[in-house]
């Protein structure tokens, strides 16, 4: 067992805590709020809010012969960064940082001009692309802060995040990556100096990787977890987990404190607040992970813990996940013969396809997958072992609570709060503190404001923040009278 280090405090900031200098000198002052606190930060920062998605096209573009597209997008991008690193810094900095960014965007071009010239991409260039994002991002980070007071360091994540070589989804390799932190990070917080590093990526054998969508919040857990810190906080756009998604029900409530278990099951159901890798690193030395949004960073967020207290209402939020596939396995004589599902769960394993929910009768299984590009290869090798169809533009949703542990009639309530809409598939999972099911994509929203409403009028005050909706029930009486 590591030796706990309870001054590290492990800080991500997402993409939106980025997004432009004035957000990054907000960062800067919310670093320097802890540095106050004698507490010993280590950054890990997303790329600039909406780079992934502009690197990725960009990669596109380049796959299908564009080059011309490619570049456009990579100089857009050019000009962000220079942008905001004249903003930012002054004087030598901003010459070497700007000769960085030149740097990093003249690579990436070359890359681009490559792929465009082959005409193909494959997923290991693809991640080479789409790590510039934080590459450029932290780089930036460092030399803000640096002009603003912090002593930063930058460290290049690969150097240290050291993955399998599953381009698009690398999973970390943590007896490798906890020593490089001990060896190279370590060091640098020992000086008293404040590391700067991207989110997201990391290398296999030197090559660049990437840890899927949303994955800086996983290195910040790796982070924490491989160096023992005393906290990681994500700092978002959020005033932390939310009762549900705010942008489907703006009146959602701060909750503020949850479980590991809960936050996990959130998290891998569609809460995007949450990389659904981030709890796991935590959880394993118990190390309380908390939600703070970067806006507004006077609120005290959601605190992730092993044991939060006893909550009155029976769940805690609502997840929402779209793009799901139902797959039907129909195989009337071979269900319950000796290895099928077996059979059947390889082939899933096989192509890296995570399974959502399953459920069975007695001639066919039902599985969801979020996967799309693997589902023609997975359908293929099925329908060798039995007949194959399924449905794409469905949703899932949960509800998670461990207190609806041993409460009889909840389920009841739930679906009478939305018997208007057609439920395909029902699961209560074996933790027994979710409840989820199937529906159409387009009935999602109504869905969960219908739920939110049963569930979350009358919010335990211990559990939930209900001053934000005191507020807002003052502000209407006032604009009423
Ligand atoms: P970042 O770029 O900081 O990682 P994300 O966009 O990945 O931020 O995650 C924050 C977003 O997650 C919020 O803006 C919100 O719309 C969404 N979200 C979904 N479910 C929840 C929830 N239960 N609580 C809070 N935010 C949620
Ligand atoms: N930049 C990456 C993404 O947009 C990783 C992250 O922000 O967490 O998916
Ligand atoms: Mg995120």
């Amino acid at each position: 067992m590591s030796t706990p280090r309870p001054h590290i405090v492990v800080m991500k900031f997402g993409g939106t805590s980025v997004e432009d200098s004035a957000a990054i000198l907000r960062t800067a002052s919310i670093v320097t709020s802890r540095l106050k606190k004698t507490l010993s930060p280590i950054v890990v920062v997303s790329a600039m809010s909406k780079v992934t998605d502009t690197l990725l096209a960009a990669a596109a573009a380049a796959g299908r012969n564009d080059r011309e597209a490619a570049l456009k997008l990579s100089d857009s991008l050019r000009t962000r960064h220079l942008n905001a690193a004249a903003e930012l810094t002054s004087g030598d900095r901003l010459t070497s940082l700007q000769f960085n960014i030149h740097n990093d965007f003249d690579t990436l071009d070359d890359l681009l001009r490559g792929i465009s010239a082959v005409g193909e991409l494959t997923s290991r260039t693809s991640d080479n692309v789409v790590s510039f994002g934080e590459r450029l991002s932290s780089v930036l980070v460092s030399a803000a802060f640096a002009e603003h007071g912090i002593a930063s360091a930058h460290v290049d994540a690969r150097t240290v995040i050291l993955t399998d070589h599953h381009y698009g989804k690398a999973a970390p390799n943590e007896p490798a990556t906890e020593s490089a932190l001990t060896a190279q990070v370590l060091p640098i917080v020992d000086l008293g100096k404040v590391p700067v590093m991207g989110g997201f990526i990391g290398s296999c054998d030197g090559i660049t990787t990437t840890l899927g969508r949303g994955g800086s919040d996983y290195t910040a857990a790796i982070v924490g977890g491989g160096l023992h810190a005393g906290a990681i906080e994500i700092w978002t756009d959020v005033d932390g987990i939310m009762t549900t998604d705010p942008r489907i029900v703006p009146e959602a409530l701060r909750v503020k404190t949850i479980s590991f278990e809960e936050a996990a099951e959130l998290a891998y159901f569609g809460a995007k607040v949450l990389h659904p890798a981030t709890i796991l690193p935590a959880v394993q030395k118990n190390i309380p992970v908390f939600v703070l949004n970067s806006r507004n960073s006077g609120n005290e967020g959601t605190k992730i813990t092993a044991t939060p207290p006893p909550c009155a209402s029976p769940f805690k939020s609502i997840a929402a996940k779209k793009k799901l596939t139902i797959i039907d396995i129909v195989a009337s004589r071979m269900l319950l013969a000796h290895g099928f599902l077996a059979a059947v769960f390889e082939i899933f394993d096989k192509h890296h396809c995570a399974i959502d929910m399953v459920s069975t009768s007695e001639v066919s299984i039902s599985i969801t997958v979020d996967s799309r590009e693997a589902l023609p290869a997975i359908c293929a090798e099925l329908s060798t072992i039995a007949d194959v169809k399924y449905e794409s533009n469905k949703a899932l949703i949960c509800l998670v609570g461990e207190d609806i542990r041993g409460q009889a009639g909840i389920s009841g309530q739930v679906f009478s709060s939305i018997s208007h809409v057609n439920v395909r598939m029902i699961s209560q999972g074996a933790s027994e503190i979710n409840m989820s099911f199937m529906i159409n994509e387009e009935d999602v929203d109504e869905a969960v404001r219908s739920l939110h409403k049963k569930f979350f009028s009358a919010p335990d005050a211990t559990i939930f923040d209900v001053s934000a909706a005191a507020q807002t029930d003052d502000r209407a009486v006032t604009s009423n009278a």
